[in-house]
């Protein structure tokens, strides 16, 4: 018989999470309560709970859950908070907000990943809302944002995502330096401006402009 996933997200935890320093809390919970083996393709299942990040079709990938902690701990929003997501991607990180009690809205390019992980979604039980559109305008009909996360690698930073954000409130964006390199950007909105930082280098799939229906591919993914 094969492990329970619980196990699975329990030693995902420990070995790739608390081993590197994060803390015990909301965060760390909200992971062990999540089946991240659904939001990979039934051909990679075996690998869900690896240390790595994973291609989920369409030449994306879902992040390696440790990127996935630190981008939320840097984004510090917590129950009741409204998140925007850009790029929902396989919708695991926007799954995690979720358990957290924020109300996302997660923004994705391409047609077939955005069905596929809002009907994820909806049967997780997860208050997310997926929208099909270009993440680079933001969602300005839901803001202001106490967080917004980018999951992709951007050239810049659109001034969309200053805009929705709330006082008070995190932007995280991995900002590309050169081809295959990104490192983490946070801006706070301050009341007397933005607090700008940044974190660690990572490398991320390319943030890219318009949407994607797949051109007619049925298949989708
Ligand atoms: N957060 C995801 C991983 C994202 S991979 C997860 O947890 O699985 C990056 C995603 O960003 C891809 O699905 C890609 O299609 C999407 N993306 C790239 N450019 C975008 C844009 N301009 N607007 C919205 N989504 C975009």
């Amino acid at each position: 018989m094969a492990m329970a996933w619980e196990k699975e997200a329990e030693r995902m935890v420990r070995t790739q999470i608390l081993a590197r320093g994060m803390a015990e809390g909301p965060l760390t919970e909200a992971m062990r309560s999540l089946p991240r083996h659904l939001f990979v393709p039934p051909e990679r299942r075996h690998q869900a709970w690896d240390d790595g990040p994973l291609l989920i079709g369409r030449d994306q990938t879902i992040s390696q859950p440790y990127m996935v902690a630190l981008m939320t701990d840097y984004l510090g929003v917590g129950s009741g908070d409204a998140v925007l997501e850009i790029g929902t991607g396989s919708g695991y990180q926007a799954a995690l907000l979720a358990a957290l009690g924020c109300a996302v809205t997660s923004v994705e390019r391409i047609v077939s990943l955005a069905r596929r992980a809002e009907a994820l979604l909806s049967r997780l039980g997860l208050d997310v809302t997926v929208v099909v559109g270009d993440g680079r305008e933001g969602r300005p009909e839901s803001a202001p944002y106490r967080g917004i996360i980018v999951t992709a690698g951007s050239p810049r930073l659109y001034q969309a995502w200053s805009d929705q954000l709330d006082r008070g409130g995190r932007l995280v964006v991995p900002l590309t330096l050169s081809p295959g390199l990104e490192r983490l950007f946070i801006r706070e909105r301050r009341e007397e401006g933005f607090l700008d930082d940044w974190k660690e280098y990572c490398r991320f799939v390319p943030l890219l402009p318009g949407l994607d229906d797949g051109g007619g591919d049925v298949g989708g993914s």
